[in-house]
């Protein structure tokens, strides 16, 4: 009986509704240019249900019908498809943040910045929306716990990271925000690529003292995060 109370208690249209954003979300990424194919993944949460896309299945073919959710321990609780190959990945930051929303890519800048540095410079003030210089988890095996491990590390007062020869996280309150963080992080490490390429020349960085200080005001003291221009 607890399958089918599990099944009666997911058919909530918020469970519905949480289903079609992230199909949404993982459309966006593939149209944006952020995934190529099936190689990005999106969770969204739910009470005590992460709502997760499946493994190798194109995006533009999910239908209302093939929701999957599992729970904070994995156990999968709706749909017949099978999670992510990344569901360690998304169950260690809705475990340990407050995030509703994940996003992971293969973005092509950001990964690219992975296989070079430690952490990616801080050549622009929105480095501060993401909490700080943006760290790389050290490699591990796709889909491994020690991934979500290293990841986890790299996240710790941050709501984004890099994986190192391999992509981006970030999470959020809403999937809007995970996604536009991802956006933002792969702008950010597009220009580092972009300024680091002069020959002969190197791109200034902030300062610490520099990023704590926009972090105050995108903070904006309880107003809405808002940077020059938005
Ligand atoms: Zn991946």
């Amino acid at each position: 009986m607890v399958r089918d109370e599990r099944e009666e208690r997911v058919r909530e249209p918020a469970v519905a509704e949480a289903w079609e954003a992230l199909v949404a979300t993982a459309r966006r990424s593939a149209d944006e240019g952020l995934v190529v194919g099936t190689s990005g993944n999106v969770s969204v949460r739910v009470g005590g249900l992460v709502l997760v896309t499946p493994s190798g299945v194109p995006y533009e073919r999910l239908r209302p019908q093939d929701a999957i959710a599992v729970d904070l321990d994995g156990r999968q609780v709706l749909g017949a498809l099978s999670p992510t190959s990344e569901l360690p990945l998304h169950l260690a930051v809705h475990r340990s943040t407050d995030a509703l929303a994940v996003v992971h890519t293969h973005a092509v800048h950001a990964t690219a910045v992975s296989t070079l540095v430690d952490e990616l410079p801080p050549v622009h003030y929105m480095t501060a929306a993401l909490g700080g210089v943006v760290r790389v988890a050290p490699y591990a095996l796709y889909g491994s716990d020690e991934l979500a491990e290293n990841m986890l590390g790299a996240l710790r007062d941050r709501t984004g990271c890099l994986l190192q020869n391999h992509g981006t996280v970030t999470y959020g309150a809403t999937l809007a925000q995970a996604y536009d963080r991802t956006a933002q992080l792969e702008w950010l490490c597009h220009l580092w690529l972009t300024a680091n390429s002069v020959p002969g020349r190197a791109p200034r960085l902030l300062s610490e003292g520099e990023l704590l200080e926009v972090g105050e005001k995108l903070k904006g003291y309880g107003q809405p995060i808002s940077p020059c221009g938005a």
